[in-house]
């Protein structure tokens, strides 16, 4: 039994995310996929679209699909939380055993030894990386590098006989979508058919979002 947590701004959520997670979810045999919105802090860039209305854009992508659930826990704190905060949250939670993931994209593995308490992460779950054009680079310092060697496994057997620890760099399909494009295009009036589900797509024009 393998539960994955899966963070992200998803301002809006996109096939991007959804088509690797869905792809993941056949490589490792994952049993859930939990959508975690981040709350984002007042000193970053602000989501263009509300809390409210990024969590309706979430759910309505999952809706039907059973393997998919949201936490909208970080959604409804006043104040943000660190992931690794929320997540040692969620392992007190589920308890010691459990093995649990959280699935990030190439680009934020590169950046990772910037997020707080980065090495803390692996004791608490292991990161499964989804493949991302662009983005499949060496990492940025020795530290890092030595980090990856040491925790990189390729058995996925293991992700799901230990509770924490490992990292897995996924094969999954390349897609070239991004937030900040989808917002783009909104702003210009370029269709983003094929970027994005339907639903997903109506509740933007309805909400008269990114415009
Ligand atoms: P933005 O363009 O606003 O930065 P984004 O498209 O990267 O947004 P986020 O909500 O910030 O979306 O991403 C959540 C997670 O999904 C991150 O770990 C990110 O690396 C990953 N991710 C986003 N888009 C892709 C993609 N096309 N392929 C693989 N991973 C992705």
């Amino acid at each position: 039994m393998l539960h994955a947590f899966f963070g992200g701004t998803f301002d809006p959520i996109h096939n991007g995310h959804l088509r690797p997670v869905e792809a993941l979810v056949d490589e490792i045999g994952l049993n859930r996929v939990i959508l975690l919105p981040n709350h984002v802090p007042p000193h970053r860039p602000q989501p263009e679209a509300s809390p409210q209305q990024r969590l309706k854009m979430v759910e309505l992508a999952i809706a039907g699909n059973s393997l998919f659930a949201v936490d909208d826990r970080e959604l409804h704190r006043t104040t943000p939380s660190y992931t690794i905060e929320t997540l040692e949250t969620i392992r007190k939670e589920r308890g010691k055993t459990l093995p649990l993931a959280f699935i990030i994209g190439q680009d934020s593995l590169l950046t990772l030894h910037l997020w707080h308490r980065w090495q803390a992460l692996l004791d608490v779950c292991h990161l499964l990386v989804l493949a991302r054009p662009g983005y499949n680079q060496q990492m940025n310092t020795p530290e890092m590098r030595q980090w990856l060697v040491q925790h990189r496994v390729t058995d996925t057997n293991l992700l799901r006989q230990q509770p924490q620890g490992y990292v897995y760099m996924a094969e999954t399909p390349l897609l070239e979508i991004s937030a900040t494009d989808i917002r783009q295009r909104r702003h210009q009036g370029i269709s983003c058919d094929d970027l994005l589900p339907r639903s997903v797509q109506r509740y933007i024009e309805l909400q008269g979002l990114y415009r």
